[in-house]
């Protein structure tokens, strides 16, 4: 969000809660409609070198490892590649670009407690770790501050998370073992009765990503804890051999418990919500983090044509556009995610009829279903 706005020659301060930026040891796959709003910023390049371009997706059984769809990609074709990387690599990225504009300022280890807005724009007092007070003062706050989102509660929001009964496990494996077997590194997705996993390579091949999904009664809040390796092997026991395999090779699990919101208004006055903040969404389309950089696209273009036509009362207006604009598309792509969770763990029979229609889809079938979301474009 703030090199979108630092670029179109607006300055912004960056209040981060935690100490540092980093997270390490999860991967992310950006799509090309999130990576399109990327490149436009110049990032193509140093994204090129911590990222894998993704050659497709491999849809499998869980229990013997069968092929269930195949759908290849050609990345020298494309002008935007699918992306798979480590969190951590795209935030390093996204850092450096950042250090480097003038107009970014950024402020770690602040949190945002509260917020008045009036007609001349927002006041925010900051709380640090050593209970330390500061204010700021600007013409708009955006929120985008997660899933339990500070920002959203004092936007009168009293809505909460809900869990899901699903959590996520996520750890990581020496080498790409996928495609040492098919020389095309890709997205494999593994599917069994109330559980999936997802892996791909990471860190230019150097490293595999892997996610496993379980069903769950026990929910904790928050962002991650340390996971047991013995309750996911066992957990993994009736699978195949190659999965099996990969997550005795992974280490580090960090478990996160998956919640659920519905969305938010995603402005009010001075004040926007974006990404996670305004309308989390489930990891089953992977798209939480490519969404937040599609609302930070739409918000910085809107906000400073209002600001370049209307000077600083334009910002509430920008804000409302900017919902506006958004929030049919959030709301789609958070349904559908919801839909794939439910799908991707439908035990017998109904996985085989899952599997039927699978297989009837093809690739060119899964490639239409998704084309609405893949080829987004900011206007
Ligand atoms: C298992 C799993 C796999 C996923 N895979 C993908 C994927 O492949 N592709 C994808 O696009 N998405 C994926 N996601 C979703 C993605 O991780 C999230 O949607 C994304 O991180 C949301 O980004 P955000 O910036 O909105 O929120 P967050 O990443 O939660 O960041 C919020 C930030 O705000 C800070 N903060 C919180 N409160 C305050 C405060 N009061 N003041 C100041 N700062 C504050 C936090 O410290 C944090 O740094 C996945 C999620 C999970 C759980």
């Amino acid at each position: 969000m703030a090199l979108s706005l630092a670029r179109r020659g607006i300055a912004v301060t960056v209040i981060e809660k935690r100490t540092g930026f980093g997270e390490l040891g999860a991967g992310l796959q950006i799509t090309p409609n999130s990576g399109r709003v990327l490149d436009a910023l110049d990032l193509a390049l140093p994204l090129k070198r911590v990222s894998v371009s993704s050659h497709g997706l491999l849809i499998r059984r869980w229990s013997d490892g069968r092929d269930l769809l195949e759908m290849p990609a050609h990345p020298e074709r494309l002008p935007t590649p699918f992306r798979l990387l480590k969190r951590n690599d795209l935030h390093t990225v996204l850092l450096d670009a950042a250090r480097a504009m003038p107009n970014i300022r950024l402020v770690v280890g602040r949190g945002i407690q509260e917020v008045t807005q009036d007609e001349d724009g927002v006041s925010t007092t900051l709380t640090g770790q050593n209970g330390h007070w500061e204010s700021f003062h600007g013409l708009g706050l955006i929120g985008a501050d997660g899933l339990w989102s500070r920002i959203r509660d004092l936007t009168g929001d009293t809505s909460a998370p809900i869990f899901t009964g699903y959590e996520a496990w996520r750890a990581l494996a020496p080498g790409d073992r996928a495609t040492a077997k098919t020389d095309r590194p890709r997205v494999s997705l593994h599917l069994g009765s109330g559980r999936h996993a997802v892996h791909y390579p990471v860190a230019a091949g150097r490293e595999t990503n892997l996610v496993v999904v379980r069903q769950t009664k026990e929910a904790r809040e928050g962002w991650s804890r340390d996971g047991d390796a013995r309750v996911l092997t066992d957990h993994v026991a009736g699978g195949s051999q190659g999965l099996r395999e990969l997550v005795a090779s992974a280490a580090g699990w960090q478990v996160w418990s998956l919640f659920d919101r519905k969305p938010a208004a995603m402005a009010k006055g001075r004040i926007a919500l974006l990404g996670d903040a305004a309308h989390p969404v489930l990891p089953f389309l992977a798209q939480g983090a490519s969404l937040a950089i599609e609302d930070a696209a739409v918000l910085a273009r809107l906000l400073a044509e209002a600001l370049q036509t209307e000077g600083a009362r334009g910002v509430p207006g920008a804000m409302a556009a900017y919902a506006a604009a958004r929030s049919a598309r959030v709301a789609r792509v958070q349904e559908v995610s919801r839909g794939n969770g439910r799908t991707y763990h439908l035990g017998r029979p109904w996985s085989l009829g899952r599997d039927i229609v699978l297989r009837r889809l093809g690739a060119d079938g899964l490639r239409d279903r998704y084309e609405w979301l893949y080829d987004w474009h900011d206007a």
